[in-house]
């Protein structure tokens, strides 16, 4: 077994050779850009989330300019992105560090943001501020548990101490950037969940897993829950003049802040619905298909039901968290991700064409 500094000597000759250092995050290293990027990158692949990071520096370059932003501006730019709970708290935290006038740069100040756990803290004060301080995200976790056979799932507080005891021995005192970024850099590209490249990692020597040929047992699995499934009907309102009918959701909860059609227990509701809130009937009513959204906690199947009221919508008729959105010309405000892609099918052309009246 080398001593932790060999680990990090080969873990970074290895990241000379083959490491990323040209991210879009990797150019300019401030914290704050190094910040948005690891909450980013929390649970999302890097190629996903490149186009994400650079639009979100477009439009707000500095903490500053995301700390004065509109919700529904930073939400909008999330949409796609998932796990919105991310973005909610990113703004948060940037009208903390804003009122403040400087990032933390410890680690106890970083972990009081929203948002920020011990592994981000961790990058953040390596990667932005050349300290020594180690990260645990799930990449450097499998890395770990299959270098040193750790058992166990990491969820379990046992085994996440064990993994966080090794990551801080492994750390180095020098190059703790450079490292931070190729243990994640490993783990992305070498060390896969389901086919780890061992012949060409440089810790294959003297890996645990490897010399076992077991390595697809670590880290632990979480223990299998079956998810429940749980069932719900949009109300997707067109009016004549094409748009559609949104209301903005409570900031707690599923899809917290961001726009989403009314739900209704099911076509009859949204027929009553369309009297009480417009006087209208719909002149049609489609109920499509069902589809399935996952959560991490329960599936949730979506019954869409379109009906087109004969009304043009008048500014009047909006209150604040309702809105009529115009498919021609979309405003930028967050959707939840079922909600994006109804409207991009509602956006199609002829996608009037096949009404069916079943009520
Ligand atoms: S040798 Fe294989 S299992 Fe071990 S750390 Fe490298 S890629 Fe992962």
């Amino acid at each position: 077994m080398p001593s932790p500094k060999t680990f990090a000597q080969r873990v970074l000759i290895w990241f000379d050779q083959h490491g990323r250092k040209d991210l879009p995050w990797q150019r300019d290293t401030s914290p704050y850009r190094v910040w948005v990027s690891e909450i980013m990158l929390q649970q999302t692949q890097v190629k996903t989330v490149i186009p994400y990071f650079e639009r979100f520096m477009a439009a707000f370059p500095d903490v500053q300019a995301l700390a004065q932003a509109p919700e529904d501006e930073v939400l909008h730019l999330w949409t796609g992105l998932g796990y919105y709970a991310r973005a909610r708290n990113l703004h948060k935290a940037a009208k903390q560090v804003a009122n403040e006038g400087q990032f933390p740069d410890t680690l106890d100040g970083l972990c009081d943001l929203p948002g920020v756990g011990r592994s981000t803290a961790g990058a953040i004060l390596s990667i932005a501020f050349g300290q020594r301080a180690s990260i645990l995200d799930g990449n450097v976790k499998r890395v770990l548990a299959r270098y040193h056979r750790v058992g166990g799932w990491p969820g379990q507080s046992a085994v996440h101490q064990q993994l966080w005891e090794i990551a801080e021995q492994h750390t180095p005192q020098k190059r703790c950037a450079d490292y931070t970024q190729a243990m994640m850099d490993l783990g992305a590209t070498l060390c896969t969940r389901s086919s780890p490249d061992c012949g060409r990692c440089p810790l294959a020597a003297d890996c645990e897993a490897s010399a076992h040929g077991d390595q697809r047992n670590y880290p632990g699995r979480k223990p299998r829950k079956v998810l429940p499934v749980k069932s719900t009907h949009f109300l997707i309102v067109r009016s004549s003049a094409d748009e559609i009918w949104l209301e903005k959701r409570p900031a707690s909860g599923i899809w917290g802040g961001l726009w989403c059609f009314p739900e209704i227990d099911g076509p009859d509701a949204g027929r009553t619905q369309c009297l009480d809130l417009w006087g209208n009937e719909p002149a049609t009513m489609e109920v499509r298909p069902a589809f399935r959204h996952t959560f991490s906690h329960y599936h949730l199947d979506i019954t869409p039901v379109v009906v087109e009221l004969n009304i043009v919508p008048v500014a009047v008729m909006e209150a604040a968290g309702q809105l009529w959105y115009k498919l021609r010309q979309p405003p930028q405000i967050g959707l939840a991700a079922p909600v994006a892609s109804l409207l991009a099918q509602l956006a199609a052309p002829n996608s009037r064409t096949a009404p069916k009246t079943e009520y």
